[in-house]
């Protein structure tokens, strides 16, 4: 069984003040739920990440960063690296958003780097992938996705490959408020579990979980839980509130596969 992770990556956005009393709201509304049944993360900019650890270390929470760099150390101005992020109190990280991908030079061969020292580092990647509307009205969508897939992939053995996440976001989807339809993710997600099981095998490809990401709303968040190859959501606009973010895991909580 694949435990359902619910994401929220909060982009460019909150203080460290806002960031704290997001964590906290979130942190109240979630105690009720268990680690061992969903897995929720929260991923804040990099200057907000030791006050919100202080906040949800101890809960059902868990905090991931945005990025990293794939050196631990080094002059490599402005940089992060996997090893500061976990003396930070991070988990996850979210490699190859589509944004990083798109305004900040981001390329298969970069993510598979960071991917490789987020593994390294004892972190879980949240590894981003997903077609443009432009490569979706080309009828791209499937070689987009063997790209970043096999490319972000590249040289993982089996035993590497089930500790990543995989997210599949159609950049026409995030933040614009068009949601892929269930079939639409469905569909994606089905076809990036069968280039898993080509890449390394149908048990490998069973066990790794495949996040949607798109515009999730709670009151979208029933109809895409409930496809087969859908293991949870990342959350962009929706989770920088209490409210949409907690109703959202606990709507996911609920649908049990
Ligand atoms: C995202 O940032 O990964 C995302 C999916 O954003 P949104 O939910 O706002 O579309």
């Amino acid at each position: 069984m694949r435990k359902t992770i619910i994401a929220g990556n909060w982009k460019l956005y909150k203080t460290i003040p806002e960031a704290i009393e997001l964590a906290n709201g979130l942190k109240r509304e979630l105690f009720q739920l268990d680690a061992q049944d969903i897995e929720i993360v929260i991923c804040p900019v990099y200057t907000a990440l030791t006050e919100v650890f202080e906040v949800i270390q101890n809960s059902a929470i868990g905090m991931g960063a945005q990025d990293a760099y794939w050196q631990d150390e080094g002059a490599f101005t402005g940089e992060v690296s996997c090893k500061m992020l976990k003396d930070a109190g991070c988990t996850y990280v979210i490699i190859g958003h589509s944004e990083r991908r798109q305004f900040f030079g981001e390329t298969n061969e970069t993510v598979n780097k960071k991917v490789k020292a987020v593994l390294a580092a004892g972190l879980t990647p949240i590894m981003c992938v997903g077609e443009t509307l432009a490569e979706r009205e080309a009828n791209k969508t499937f070689a987009v996705l063997e790209d970043h897939v096999a490319g972000g992939l590249k040289g993982f053995s089996a035993e590497d490959a089930v500790k990543i996440v995989i997210a599949y976001e159609p950049v026409w989807a995030i933040g614009t408020g068009k949601t892929a339809t269930p079939a639409q993710a469905q569909e994606a997600h089905a076809y990036i579990r069968g280039l898993l099981a080509k890449l390394y095998s149908k048990e490998v490809a069973a066990k790794m979980r495949i996040q949607y990401g798109g515009s999730v709303k709670p009151d979208n968040i029933e109809e895409l839980m409930h496809q087969p190859d859908v293991d949870g959501a990342l959350v962009g606009g929706a989770s920088l509130k209490v409210d949409s973010f907690a109703d959202i895991v606990k709507k996911a909580a609920k649908i049990r596969k």
